[in-house]
């Protein structure tokens, strides 16, 4: 693209500043855009902080009481705070499980207690029951790793 043409002033002063103006707006140009970039960059790493601590904190109120789950971080914010992993527990057989959250099919802004009627345990289900899971934690990585341990998402 030919550079945007700025009507030559008249005076030979009036020349001299408006190149002068130029020059400084060519510069800002890239000056302010490193620094969007930068801002941008400590953002992501601020909601990243944020998305981290809400997981911690859910994770306390877990242990501390089991109760309420709601509210909880949601799916995506699990993720991007390093917690991709839900441990959950079968309320009737008591077996544990690890979620991949990345792998759900649900919308990321599901909020994390609300996958809890949608988890079964198979075992279970097999006898011809449905309990429903236990929300143990967030995890920053699978604690249970059996590929047999009978959860159903
Ligand atoms: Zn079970």
């Amino acid at each position: 693209m030919a550079p945007k043409h700025h009507p030559t002033p008249l005076s030979g002063g009036d020349r001299k500043a408006l190149a002068k103006e130029v020059g400084r707006a060519r510069a800002m140009t890239t000056i302010l855009a490193a620094q969007s970039a930068e801002a941008r960059t400590k953002g992501e790493a601020l909601i990243r902080t944020a998305d981290k601590l809400l997981c911690e904190s859910w994770n306390e109120r877990m242990w501390a009481n089991g109760e309420p789950v709601d509210p909880s971080p949601t799916v995506d914010q699990a993720i991007n705070g390093g917690y991709p992993w839900l441990e959950i527990e079968c309320s009737r057989c008591k077996t544990k499980r690890d979620v991949d959250l990345a792998a759900l099919r649900h919308p990321p802004t599901t909020f994390v207690h609300d996958l809890v009627s949608r988890l079964r345990c198979s075992k279970c289900a097999k006898a011809g029951r449905r309990p429903p899971a236990t929300l143990l934690q967030l995890s920053q990585r699978a604690r249970h790793p059996d590929p047999e341990a009978p959860l159903n998402v």
